[in-house]
């Protein structure tokens, strides 16, 4: 037997047994007549003894040659500890060593195993089993494996069932780029790897599933933006006979569950916010509603008082920083204005208002505005004494963005966006369609099988182009702490409306038959009213516990170039299996055969 009881159970009350523990050596103190040693395993770490006067030579002298990581078995008596340990809950016993088997010795790890580690990204990766073995990674794949089992558990408790859809399935060109994976028993065609299981489960509830969910892996061969993985996992849901609302309140129910059951938080309700005021009040989709500085719009205002920097803006809109008039330094405003107009954010200028604590303003554009002037500005601002107000201009969509950014960069410098501080909103009735300028094509905003409102059945099925940039759609997306979270929409289930819908993103009647005639086929034998949502998974659990990245929820995850470098993945495969596919390369470097 390996162990009567793990690193992370023994206590007091076990003092007197004999026990047999096995574990790695976290580390050893040898004081020369006496040695401890940390022994860990999932739960916990349990002291060691080892003394000159009660083991044998040899059991000392082995106890010596135990290196960091050795994974070994014991057999010892619990004892009381001299100095207890008040920061580990087997901090009042040490283990008396009779027995000391080395189960496997180890090569010294290349980075500390510890909390804290001295482990560079890459080298964490490369050795990820010693990632692993560390607390905080540990602790964050049982938060992950919780978070799923409760997940499963509220859904089954609400008359979901789970089912599997197909990861090897058809290629479409919408959305992002896909994996594609070649068949061999079809030479020349590929399947790709699903970005979702969207249509499937759309199928589910033609097929009277009623209501559907998975835990699901999906695939997206994008270019990896800062934590992004190309496969993450999605609670992917659908219901039928649905309206938007009862939707909402039914994954508001999972989202508040869930935040109680693995970390103790009551979610407030969650209020909701249409696209077109999230755009207008926070400049993004996503809004973090954690602290305000809301925009205010001061065309009326601003305008046609001779700055024309403004009077040629489509749109003049500010933000009010509460208290900072004092704290920002001439040098300060010069700083920040030159990170707003870096390329990424590309803001022209920034215009400043002190707030003084006399009642008197101070700004960049004294020039233009009276000191009635800026009293205005501030009162509509909703601004107090000591307040700094930043303002931006310039084309509405373009400044609104820059202004976001420099919103939540004023939330992060204050401190403002505190980790365990969850305010949740759903964000309502997004456009159907977005007008790419460049590609002079329609977009679906959410995705092709999103349906619009029903007041915009007809006007879609009917409309001009310039009506279809206005159309709404039962669209909605769960916000927290300025993550998207999930998203979902009730979706089309009409031939007809579908149809016209693929017209629109530019498919040909042909496009839309070969791609996705199957769906559309199966709206002709009676498909119910349906919608769902699917949430990040792997977004919520870092959210949850308050943590920027995903990546460290994932076991295995790719890196920034999508490689996994433990297992040195992607690789060239045998020229065998080449052939076999039959494909030829005509990549240099691809090491396969030609
Ligand atoms: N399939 C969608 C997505 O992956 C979610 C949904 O509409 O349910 O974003």
């Amino acid at each position: 037997m390996y162990r009567t009881h793990n690193c992370g159970e023994l206590r007091k009350e076990n003092i007197g047994q004999e026990v047999t523990l096995s574990g790695w050596v976290q580390k050893s103190r040898d004081k020369g007549f006496m040695m401890w040693t940390d022994l860990r395993d999932r739960y916990g770490i349990t002291q060691l003894i080892f003394s000159e006067e009660k083991s044998s030579q040899e059991l000392f002298e082995k106890a010596r040659t135990l290196g960091r990581e050795f994974v070994i078995k014991i057999t010892g008596t619990v004892i009381e500890r001299t100095s207890k340990n008040d920061k580990i809950p087997t901090g009042d016993i040490e283990i008396e060593v009779s027995a000391l088997e080395v189960l496997n010795a180890a090569k010294l790890p290349p980075f500390t195993i510890d909390d804290d580690t001295d482990g560079g990204d890459d080298l964490r990766m490369k050795y990820r089993y010693l990632d692993l073995r560390r607390r905080p990674v540990q602790n964050n794949l049982i938060f992950r494996s919780n978070l799923a089992l409760e997940t499963r558990k509220y859904l089954a408790g609400e008359n979901f069932i789970e089912v599997e859809t197909p990861f090897l399935i058809k290629s479409t060109p919408e959305g992002a780029r896909d994996f594609v994976v070649p068949s061999r028993m079809n030479p020349g065609q590929f399947y790709a790897l699903p970005q979702s299981p969207q249509t499937f489960k759309q199928i589910l509830m033609v097929a009277g599933m009623d209501k559907y969910f998975q835990i699901v892996k999906c695939f997206r061969d994008e270019d990896l933006r800062a934590d992004r993985q190309p496969e993450f996992t999605q609670i992917d849901c659908e219901m039928a006979f649905v309206t938007q609302e009862e939707i909402l309140n039914t994954f508001e129910g999972l989202t508040k569950y869930l935040f109680k059951s693995t970390i103790g938080a009551d979610l407030p309700d969650f209020p909701r916010m249409t696209y077109d005021d999230a755009m207008r009040r926070y400049g993004s989709d996503k809004p973090d509603v954690r602290f305000g500085m809301e925009f205010t719009e001061l065309n009326d205002l601003a305008q046609n008082k001779g700055f024309v920097v403004f009077d040629s803006a489509e749109l003049v809109v500010g933000i009010c920083v509460p208290g900072q008039a004092e704290n920002y330094s001439n040098k300060d405003i010069k700083k920040l204005t030159e990170w707003m107009q870096r390329p990424q954010i590309g803001a022209k200028g920034l215009v400043n208002v002190k707030c003084n604590a006399d009642g008197t303003f101070k700004s960049s554009v004294d020039k233009f505005y009276s000191q009635e002037d800026l009293k205005g500005w501030a009162d509509k601002m909703g601004a107090e004494a000591g307040d700094l107000l930043l303002i931006l201009s310039g084309e509405t969509d373009k400044t609104r963005k820059q202004l976001n950014e420099l919103r939540l960069e004023m939330g992060r410098k204050l401190g403002l966006m505190k980790a365990n501080d969850f305010k949740p909103l759903w964000v309502v009735d997004f456009p159907l369609l977005e007008w790419d300028e460049d590609a002079q094509r329609f977009f679906a905003m959410h995705h092709p099988f999103t349906s619009p409102k029903k007041e915009d059945v007809q006007r879609m099925l009917n409309g001009d182009h310039e009506t279809m940039k206005n159309l709404r759609a039962d669209a909605y997306d769960l916000v927290i702490n300025g993550s998207e979270i999930g998203g979902g929409s009730i979706r089309i289930h009409d031939r007809v409306l579908q149809e016209r819908n693929f017209k629109l993103l530019g498919f040909t009647d042909e496009e839309a038959e070969d791609q996705f005639g199957f769906l559309m086929g199966a709206f002709e034998y009676g498909a119910p009213p349906h919608g769902g949502i699917a949430f990040g998974f792997d977004r919520l659990c870092s959210v949850m516990n308050g943590q920027n990245s995903i990546r460290d929820f994932i076991a295995f995850p790719k890196n920034n170039q999508g490689r996994d470098v433990m297992i040195d993945a992607p690789s060239a495969i045998a020229g065998e299996q080449l052939k076999e596919l039959q494909i030829q390369l005509n990549v240099q470097e691809s090491g396969g055969e030609k």
